[in-house]
């Protein structure tokens, strides 16, 4: 596996300031792949001057050559898309297949759209006697996670150069390798020294000296609630923008109306995608009590056809395998019924959890409040639809949810009664042009399309 053992910071690829290193492991088997640099605060500080240095130039530089830059980028992604899918099965885990067209292919969906956005977006507007100029924000620090590692990356990257922003990136550790990838590909695609600057390090040493950072003038944050609420109180205290996308716990309401065999079909699919590890998986699929057992059978049966090892990857870690199992020993604890899988390794190596079903999971149960982040799912019941969106309604996150229904109308209606950012309707289809983000505690902020652009822009009016 390729790796740089240096910081991609000002246009090249230093040595960094301490020797610390992070050995990347793939999580299939527990070998290491590879090292990099643990960075310091002095290197996110020569990262930050760089940026600093970097932006004058980079926001004075007409959009449409932005959008130029950006489009290489893009082509940089598509013609080094099979690199990037082996790069994060190696790091992540995922199933080769699943990379190819999700960890390579939506970055490079997302870059494409703003390259193309930055060419039509309006960067001024006239509104009664003002002139309404959106200018870029300024220096942006971006703190990723590593469960989509290059979508999360480039979700933040592409809007904040596309403004005329520059950015200093801290990937997450775990997954570090696409990152430096990613930085190749930003240096072939022509986009100027400083404009994006590479820190590669450990969360509480690199990312928060990112986060508290003085010349950093906002912080986009993907990661967990926890670290989210210490980043928006960092940037609170120093008057600092900050977005955050954070975690969830997403109800996938099954309307007594609707087709169920696909319903429970694609809600399955959705749930064991990653490994579980998406933030907007529908972890908890609700079902009326009159379909409820029918419902238990069929996902029971969907997700015998996820096989560890083919179909599954592992976790990202020991640490998260190790998470997702307490959960799983938790449901048991707490009394909710296991239908399929359970807290038993499926392999000899590597960490691997069973794709596991349970039913009879109750609004109050652990299982149906917290995130889990891993291949289970929660089958609930509803009495009557009040019920069902009180249930849909009753967790502290509201980031994503699905509604399955016969008359797209009736799950419209539905839909327009859930707390949370996003709702797919009979399955929906991602569209890169939508804004992504959470209500609740679920995040701060939109991403994706002229929403995600607009978090890196700030606003003067000129009366005349
Ligand atoms: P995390 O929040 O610790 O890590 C996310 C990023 O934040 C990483 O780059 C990490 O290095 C950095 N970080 C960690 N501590 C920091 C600090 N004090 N200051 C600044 N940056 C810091 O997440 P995790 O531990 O990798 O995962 C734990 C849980 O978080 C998961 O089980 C899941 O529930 C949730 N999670 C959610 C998402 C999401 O997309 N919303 C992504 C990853 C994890």
């Amino acid at each position: 596996m390729k790796q740089h053992d240096a910081m991609y910071i000002g246009g090249s690829w230093r040595p960094a300031a301490g020797d610390g290193t992070i050995e990347v492991v793939d999580p299939a088997d527990g070998r290491v792949i590879a090292t990099v640099p643990a960075g310091s605060a002095a290197d996110v500080d020569a990262a930050v001057r760089a940026a600093r240095a970097a932006l004058p130039g980079w926001a004075a530089t007409p959009p449409a050559e932005r959008a130029d830059r950006l489009a290489a980028l893009h082509e940089q992604l598509v013609g080094r898309a099979e690199e990037i899918a082996e790069t994060v099965t190696a790091e992540l885990g995922s199933p080769l297949a699943f990379s190819r067209a999700v960890h390579a292919g939506v970055p490079a969906a997302v870059c494409g759209s703003y390259a193309e956005l930055a060419r039509t977006f309006s960067f001024e507007e006239r509104i009664g006697n003002s002139t309404v100029l959106l200018e870029p924000v300024g220096v942006v620090g971006a703190i990723t996670p590593w469960n989509y590692p290059l979508h999360q990356v480039v979700a933040k990257v592409a809007p904040a150069l596309a403004a005329g922003c520059t950015v200093v990136l801290k990937p997450a550790e775990d997954t570090p390798l696409v990152a430096q990838l990613f930085a190749e590909c930003v240096d072939a695609a022509g986009i100027p020294a400083g404009v994006f600057n590479l820190v590669t390090g450990l969360g509480p040493v690199a990312g928060q000296a990112l986060a508290e950072h003085d010349g950093i003038d906002l912080v986009s944050f993907t990661g967990s609630t926890a670290v989210g609420r210490r980043i928006g109180a960092a940037a609170g205290a120093a008057v600092k923008q900050v977005a955050l996308e954070l975690g969830g716990k997403s109800a996938n309401v099954v309307l007594p109306s609707a087709d169920l065999a696909k319903a429970v079909a694609v809600g399955v699919a959705n749930v064991m995608a990653n490994s579980g590890q998406t933030c907007s998986a529908w972890t908890r699929m609700l079902v009326h009590e009159d379909r409820y057992d029918e419902a238990v059978a069929l996902a029971a049966a969907a997700v015998a056809k996820y096989v560890p090892g083919e179909r599954v990857g592992p976790l990202v870690s020991a640490r998260q395998r190790d998470r997702v199992r307490g959960y799983i020993e938790r449901g048991l604890a707490e009394g909710a019924r296991l239908v399929a899988g359970g807290p038993e390794a499926p392999c000899a190596q590597g960490y691997f959890v069973s794709p596991t079903v349970f039913a009879d999971v109750t609004p109050d149960m652990t299982l149906a409040q917290e995130e889990i982040f891993g291949p289970v799912l929660s089958l609930m019941k509803y009495a009557d639809e009040d019920d069902a969106v009180r249930i849909a309604n009753g967790t502290v996150y509201g980031l994503a949810g699905a509604v399955w229904a016969a008359d797209e109308a009736e799950a419209v209606a539905f839909a327009r009664r859930l707390d949370t950012g996003q709702v797919d309707i009979n399955g929906g289809r991602f569209n890169p042009l939508a804004p992504f983000g959470g209500y609740k505690q679920s995040g701060v902020g939109r991403e994706l399309g002229p929403h995600g652009l607009t978090e890196y822009l700030q606003t003067k009016s000129l009366q005349f």
